[in-house]
């Protein structure tokens, strides 16, 4: 089966069957014209930074590159001058804590229309995974209005499937306890995975993993353990939630190009890669009416993957993205470690049902503390050699056991620095 993505970009364009990688970049780049013009003509932040852009000029994704970038620094800094409809008009707006100096929250605006739009990439994108009669459990918060909880139940309710919002995992049984009997379940891989090592015996017939780094050791288990086909999501709060989702083949997110346009670049020049080159994920949102983004580094490294998807899809899809640039954190012997790499290799350790992990950085030595949960006994001299091998990092490790909480909120996985 085709990605369904690949449907809803046609007609969500209206290139029906004159869809191709070339069409839509075309019809992309009309829709990035209307929205420098849109941005310009209504918000501070985009009229001062963009006076001098010519959007005739602005034929090919390559003429972009002249366009300025916005830095997430800039919508920390003032989100209100991104504004570009009346407060009254803002539907929703997503507080969301940054690990800047400054500590500021980085604020985004949303009206109805942009999140009815996330709606509906959401029921196209979640005909990948389930259909008609099927029931889902999402494991993520949704009792307010356009969560993302409540935004999974209206394109679920469209494509006639049923959802119920359970929340996060707080409380692992009783995740574990309201997931019998569901077809698909949607939640963070963190919390997943620690119900699936705690009861191996569930059979929903499809997960759906959302959040921007899926380590592969965690889908692999999963599989496993309950038999079900994993699919992850790419996307962030900017993106509008969702942003691209893997169909059955499993390479590559099929991405909602009708909504937005992204693009590669090189994270030191600021050049756009070539394809199949790996750099920083830059969006451009294409007709978002509370806060358009234009250029927006997402901080996220992947690449393009072009050439037909083995689904029989024709557009260009994002590889697997690789984790955050500023997430990695400078060892003494020169090597990088980040959450998404030390998770790749402790979710693949089968025991471990959870983990929190400290970088301790002292003068002397850099040790890595990490509290594990683990379902019986494990050897930790054993493990922390495992570890410091599959790291490839110079770092002392040290290991304790403990009841970990595989409960993140809204917050992102991360590992915690102590300078002493
Ligand atoms: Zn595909």
């Amino acid at each position: 089966m085709i990605s369904p993505v690949q449907a809803w970009v046609a007609r969500r364009t209206g290139l029906k069957e004159r869809l191709t990688a070339e069409t839509l970049k075309k019809w992309q780049m009309e829709k990035v014209k209307e929205t420098i013009e849109y941005a310009r003509g209504n918000c501070r932040y985009y009229a001062e930074r963009l006076q001098g852009v010519d959007t005739a000029r602005l034929e090919w994704v390559h003429d972009m590159q002249d366009i300025p970038f916005t830095r997430p620094e800039d919508v920390v800094c003032n989100p209100e001058s991104f504004l570009c409809v009346p407060q009254r008009e803002v539907s929703r707006i997503v507080t969301l804590s940054t690990s800047g100096s400054s500590g500021r929250p980085k604020r985004i605006f949303f009206t109805g229309q942009d999140l009815e739009k996330t709606a509906d990439f959401f029921a196209c994108g979640m005909s990948t995974m389930t259909q008609s009669g099927e029931k889902t459990l999402v494991l993520m918060s949704g009792a307010t209005q356009y969560s993302i909880g409540d935004l999974l139940q209206k394109a679920l309710s469209r494509i006639g499937a049923e959802a119920h919002i359970h929340g996060n995992v707080k409380d692992v049984q009783r995740a574990i306890d309201a997931a019998k009997g569901f077809d698909c379940l949607v939640g963070v891989p963190a919390e997943v995975i620690h119900m699936a090592r705690t009861d191996g015996n569930l059979r929903p017939k499809s997960v759906l993993l959302s959040a921007d780094y899926v380590p592969e050791s965690i889908i692999k288990d999963l599989v496993d353990r309950w038999k079900c086909r994993v699919f992850t999501h790419y996307g962030m709060t900017e993106t509008g939630f969702g942003g691209g989702v893997q169909c059955r083949a499993g390479l590559g997110y099929h991405l909602r190009d009708a909504d937005l346009l992204f693009e590669i670049v090189d994270p030191e020049s600021g050049r756009q890669a070539v394809p199949g080159q790996y750099g920083e994920v830059v969006i451009t949102t294409l007709a978002r009416e509370a806060m358009p983004l234009i250029r927006y580094r997402t901080g996220d490294m992947a690449r393009m993957l072009t050439g037909a998807c083995f689904c029989g899809g024709i557009l260009p899809r994002l590889d697997k993205v690789m984790g955050r640039y500023a997430n990695t954190i400078s060892l003494k012997g020169g090597e990088g470690l980040s959450i998404h790499k030390l998770d790749e290799v402790m979710f693949a350790v089968p025991g471990i049902r959870n983990y929190g992990a400290k970088l301790i950085v002292s003068d002397r030595a850099d040790v890595l503390s990490l509290t594990v949960e683990a379902v019986q006994d494990l050897d930790s001299s054993r493990l922390s050699s495992y570890i410091k091998t599959n790291l490839a990092c110079s770092v002392d490790i040290r290991i304790s056991r403990a009841q970990v909480s595989p409960f993140t909120g809204a917050a992102k996985r991360h590992i915690c620095l102590e300078r002493r």
